[in-house]
């Protein structure tokens, strides 16, 4: 009967999901910009296959007289670059856990300019180029009519900004102290300009819980659309009163499900977070002073905190303490690490070589997180052990041309 089915089908999805660990790490490497063709630079990385890239570090540091250092790294999946479809595709299944209950976090990781907008929000109002943002809101709504007849939903969504560790409610909630607030939207106040609203953060028995953001009510897709494109607006206005840039400031959407289900006596609340990290890059010496310097060490500090609870949770220690209080960064996404919740990690890199340096950087944090080893070895040495046991393969390597 259908209680059965819905059981079985539940069971069959987590397996599969189980399967693919509760934290999966996605590696993409965007296309060569125009920039980088006309400065002159090569690629540097290359697909081995499926989950595998391999990067040659510091060609041009090295002019070749030394062999170069090639680097192997291996992922849930390598994409280079794919589509925003491929990409998408491979999260559907993310949206289906968050309406069986989980919480979900997906975030792209990388250096400025590596391709994270692209990834999660991707070009507004082009449909083939949109990005993971848009799309989840289309699967949710979708799966959620496809299911209409055994169950009702609500959907609630917030957007919020880190920058540094002052966590900015981007769509406050009108205020009965607040004056004069604008009235663009009944259930939204946007904050004058200068005004920018920092939220605390609050530990109650170890959880840490925001108690003043406001969730704004989500009865269709349009308007859940309509409410992270208000934030994403009034992040830009935030930033300026802040005097900081995007890339240097974390993006979080989030959005709240609760389900019930007459048919299945069931009731469900979940969490899908998804967010687009201020860039992973370290600062030159030289231009880090002042306020950009408190903002490299502060953004430093919470990807550092955010790869110490991975790496908690990935270690085979067990019951081992998380140190989510790192941060506010991991405060806030306490619920959407660990536990039950599923995370995918985008690793989003540039192909040239002028930034194999950060691109390097990028693929380490996600090896991290993975646990999966990677060797580093000199060109002409044997890729793998099959490789080495056959001398064939191994000439191949050395000398290209000694077979032609
Ligand atoms: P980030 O958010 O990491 O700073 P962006 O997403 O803004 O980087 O990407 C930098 C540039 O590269 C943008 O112009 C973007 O359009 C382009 N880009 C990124 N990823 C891709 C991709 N997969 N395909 C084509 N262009 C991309
Ligand atoms: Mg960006």
């Amino acid at each position: 009967d259908l209680v059965e089915h819905d059981r079985v089908r539940k069971r069959i999805h987590n397996l599969v999901e189980d399967l693919k660990g509760s934290i999966r790490v996605y590696c993409r490497v965007r296309p060569m910009s125009e920039k980088e063709k006309t400065e002159g630079s090569q690629g540097c990385v290359r697909q081995v296959d499926l989950i595998t890239v391999e990067v040659v570090s510091g060609h041009r540091r090295l002019n070749g007289e030394e062999p170069p250092d090639v680097s192997t790294h291996s992922y849930d999946a390598v994409f280079m670059p794919g589509t925003q479809e491929d990409i998408f595709a491979d999260c559907k299944e993310l949206v289906q856990s968050v309406l069986d209950g989980y919480n979900v976090t997906v975030f792209a990781y990388g250096q400025t300019g590596g391709g994270k907008t692209h990834t999660m929000i991707g070009v507004p109002g082009s449909p083939d180029l949109e990005g993971i943002v848009p799309r989840t809101i289309n699967e949710l709504f979708a799966k959620m009519k496809a299911n209409e007849e055994h169950w009702t939903y609500e959907l609630k969504a917030a957007v919020m900004e880190l920058y540094c560790s002052q966590l900015v409610d981007l769509l406050p909630a009108p205020r009965p102290t607040s004056p004069r607030g604008k009235p663009k939207d009944e259930s939204i106040w946007i904050p004058d300009k200068d005004k920018v609203q920092p939220l605390g953060i609050r530990e109650v028995q170890g959880k840490f819980v925001v108690p003043d953001l406001a969730w704004h009510e989500c009865p269709t897709k349009e308007r859940t659309h309509e409410i992270f494109e208000l934030g994403q607006a009034q992040r830009k206005t935030a930033l300026t009163a802040m005097n900081a840039e995007s890339s240097r400031s974390h993006l979080l959407f989030s959005i709240q499900i609760s389900g019930r289900s007459e048919t299945f006596k069931q009731q469900l609340s979940s969490k899908i977070i998804l967010c687009d990290l201020a860039g992973s890059e370290r600062l030159k010496k030289s231009k880090a002073t002042g306020e950009r310097e408190k903002e490299a060490i502060e953004i430093n500090k919470s990807l550092s905190a955010l790869g110490g609870v991975i790496d908690r949770l990935t270690s085979s220690s067990g019951m081992a303490h998380v140190p989510y209080r790192d941060h506010q960064l991991t405060q806030v996404l306490q619920d959407s690490l660990g536990g039950t919740a599923k995370t995918l990690m985008f690793l989003n890199c540039s192909p040239a070589d002028s930034n194999w340096d950060e691109t390097l950087n990028t693929l380490r944090y996600g090896t991290r997180a993975k646990r999966v080893t990677n060797n580093i070895q000199r060109a002409g040495e044997p890729r793998s052990p099959k490789a080495a046991r056959s001398p064939r393969g191994l000439q191949a390597l050395e000398s290209p041309q000694a077979e032609a």
